[in-house]
């Protein structure tokens, strides 16, 4: 209705040209306020006073509700299901003032039936490109052996080419990554210590029943080949030689695996993992 009354007062009135004018001002300038509410982890992004409670949210025109969740701060790829006085829809539904939005997150379950979710479908094969903050993250899931592309001069740009054009999910530090309209698959690591970090991922992506450790190259993402001791007589030591049994090489780097000391702490370590 509002809105009728706008298009209304935007007409051209030649009688009154000096009035036309004042009016288009006031609708580019009249505000609509629709009221949010965020579930779960979504409460993340949001500051203190709009934490995990319902707040008004003012907004110009009529954006796609999309455009107005990321500019209240929480990027698209965090969700899974958007309410609107109760019904689902999709992220290019138009703003109108004074719905009562209820945004929930990916993996949240609901006691509705048949909503719109707004994830396709799970990617098959889980693979990561993550940014230029977690080489030691990169590192880890790698050792579990997700392929995982990192590079310390990643641009946000090509981060994003890679998740498209390889169907990559993407693990940032940076919400702003996110916030690129063509992004599908993307995640906003929230700790940062790298081994919460893995935790973070393995849980939200309950990778544990994937893992496949001593796959793949910590250092280069390349998988590993299992290789002869009598091939490596001059690349290690012979103690090495002696002592263990199993040599992985890296078809990638070509850097050289075996079951020495911090193998066992790896072994620990994944334990650990599948138990939290
Ligand atoms: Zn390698």
């Amino acid at each position: 209705m509002k809105r009728k009354v706008a298009q209304e007062q935007n007409r051209p009135n030649s009688a009154n040209a000096y009035n036309h004018d004042t009016n288009v001002k006031q609708h580019v300038s009249i505000k609509q306020t629709a009221f949010f509410r965020f579930y779960e982890e979504l409460n993340d992004f949001l500051p203190e006073e709009q934490y995990k409670t319902t707040f008004p949210y003012k907004f110009i025109g009529n954006p796609a509700i999309k455009d107005t969740i990321e500019a209240i701060g929480v990027p698209h790829t965090e969700i899974d299901l958007i309410l609107v006085d109760g019904e689902s829809v999709d992220f290019v539904y138009q703003m109108h003032g004074g719905e009562h939005v209820s945004v929930y997150p990916v993996f949240e379950s609901f006691d509705i039936s048949s909503p719109v979710h707004l994830r396709t479908r799970p990617l098959r094969e889980t693979k990561f490109v993550v940014d230029v903050n977690l080489g030691k993250l990169a590192q880890k899931l790698r050792l579990l052996g997700f392929n995982t592309l990192f590079r310390n001069d990643f641009i946000d740009k090509e981060i994003v080419e890679l998740s498209l054009k390889e169907k990559r999910i993407i693990l940032t530090r940076n919400k702003g990554i996110l916030k690129y309209r063509a992004v599908t698959h993307g995640y906003w690591i929230r700790n940062d210590d790298p081994k919460e970090q893995i935790k973070e991922v393995v849980n939200r992506f309950q990778l544990e029943r994937n893992f496949r450790p001593f796959s793949r190259c910590s250092c280069c993402n390349g998988l590993l080949r299992q290789v002869e001791d009598t091939l490596l007589q001059e690349r290690l030591p012979n103690d090495t030689l002696l002592n263990f049994n199993v040599f992985m090489e890296c078809k990638g780097c070509r850097k050289l695996y075996w079951q020495g000391s911090h193998y066992n702490r790896i072994c620990e370590w994944i334990k650990e993992l599948k138990v939290n």
